[in-house]
C-alpha cells in the first residue's frame, strides 16, 4: 500500500473487499497492483480471447459490432459533424469497432498490446492498427475523438493515458470511456462477487464520481453518463458461469447441443457506464 490514489493523491485505507484498497479521500477502489511489462504481455496471450476470459470473441463479431453501433449513436447525440472527425481508439482489440465504426467517422486507426489481436485486424479487417503500448505511441497526428472500451479498468496508470488522450486530441475533443461503475448499487450489493472485480486483469473499479473526478483533473469536462444495454450470446454467458467460473464442461456442451447457445439476450444491469467528455 505504497503508492498514493492515482486520482487525488490521497492515501488508501483496506476495502470492505478483500484484496482490494479504497482511497480514503475520494473513495477510489483499486488492487494497487504493480504488474511488470512481461505480466501484462502474458495476461493478453491469444489465450485472454479464446476461451481464459472470453468464450471466443471472434465467433461474437457481430453482437459486439451491434453494441458497438448503439454507441456510435449516442456519440452522434453529443458529438457534432461525426463524419468529419479523425477518431483514434486505444484497447482496439481484433478491430472489430474500427470496423464498425469506418462508416460513421471521416478516418479511424488503433493501437492494442495483444500483437496477435493487432494482426487480426490489420490484416483480416483492413483496419489500422498499431500493437505496442499507447503510453509509448508517437504518431505526430491529432484526433478529434479517442475511445476506451472497456480498458480504463486494465491500465496500470490510467491516468498516464487519459492525459496522454488529452494531449492527443484537438482542443473540443471528446473522449469516450466505458467501464463498470463500482459505486453503482448491484456492484455495492454484490462486493467481492461482482463480475467485474477480477484481478489482475482488472486492476481500477472507478466510479462516476472517481471517473469524472480523473478526467476534471487531466483536462476534460464530462458531458454525458449513461448505463447502456449489452446484448451478450446466451454462449458467452454459459461458458463464462459453466466453463471459467465453475468447471461444468458437461453441461455446457449439453446446452450447446440443445441450440440454446446460439440465442442472445439484452442485459442491464446498471453498473456498465459510458462517458463522454470534452476536452477543455
Ligand atoms: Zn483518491
Amino acid at each position: 500500500m505504497s503508492k498514493n490514489c492515482l486520482v487525488c493523491g490521497g492515501s488508501f485505507q483496506e476495502s470492505r473487499i478483500k484484496g482490494l484498497v479504497q482511497c480514503k479521500d475520494c473513495g477510489f477502489l483499486t488492487t494497487n497492483l504493480e504488474l511488470t511489462e512481461e505480466e501484462i504481455k502474458q495476461l493478453y496471450s491469444a489465450n485472454y480471447y479464446h476461451g481464459e476470459e472470453y468464450a471466443d470473441y471472434l465467433s461474437d463479431k457481430e453482437i459486439i459490432q451491434h453494441n458497438f453501433r448503439k454507441r456510435i449513436k449516442r456519440i452522434g447525440k453529443f458529438v457534432p459533424d461525426r463524419n468529419r472527425l479523425h477518431l483514434f481508439e486505444i484497447g482496439c482489440a481484433y478491430g472489430f469497432f474500427l470496423e464498425a465504426a469506418k462508416a460513421f467517422f471521416c478516418d479511424t486507426e488503433g493501437i492494442d498490446i495483444s500483437e496477435d489481436a493487432v494482426k487480426y485486424a490489420r490484416e483480416t479487417l483492413g483496419q489500422n492498427a498499431h500493437d505496442g503500448d499507447f503510453a509509448a505511441f508517437y504518431s505526430g497526428k491529432k484526433y478529434d475523438i479517442v475511445c476506451m472500451w472497456d480498458t480504463i479498468e486494465h491500465l496500470e496508470k490510467p491516468e498516464v493515458y487519459v492525459e496522454k488522450a488529452c494531449g492527443l486530441l484537438n482542443t473540443g475533443g471528446y473522449i469516450c470511456i466505458t467501464t463498470g461503475d463500482a459505486g453503482s448499487l448491484n456492484a455495492r450489493m454484490r462486493g467481492r462477487k461482482w463480475r467485474q472485480i477480477h484481478p489482475p486483469t482488472h486492476l481500477h473499479y472507478f466510479s462516476r464520481k472517481t471517473l469524472s473526478l480523473l478526467l476534471q483533473k487531466k483536462g476534460f469536462e464530462v458531458v454525458d453518463i449513461s448505463y447502456p444495454a449489452n446484448t451478450i450470446s446466451v454462449n458467452t454467458i454459459l461458458y463464462t458461469l459453466l466453463c471459467i467460473k465453475s468447471s461444468h464442461e458437461k453441461m455446457y456442451r449439453f446446452f450447446k447441443r440443445l441450440g440454446i447457445t446460439k440465442m442472445n439476450i439484452n442485459i442491464n444491469f446498471h453498473d456498465f457506464m459510458f462517458v463522454i467528455a470534452k476536452k477543455k
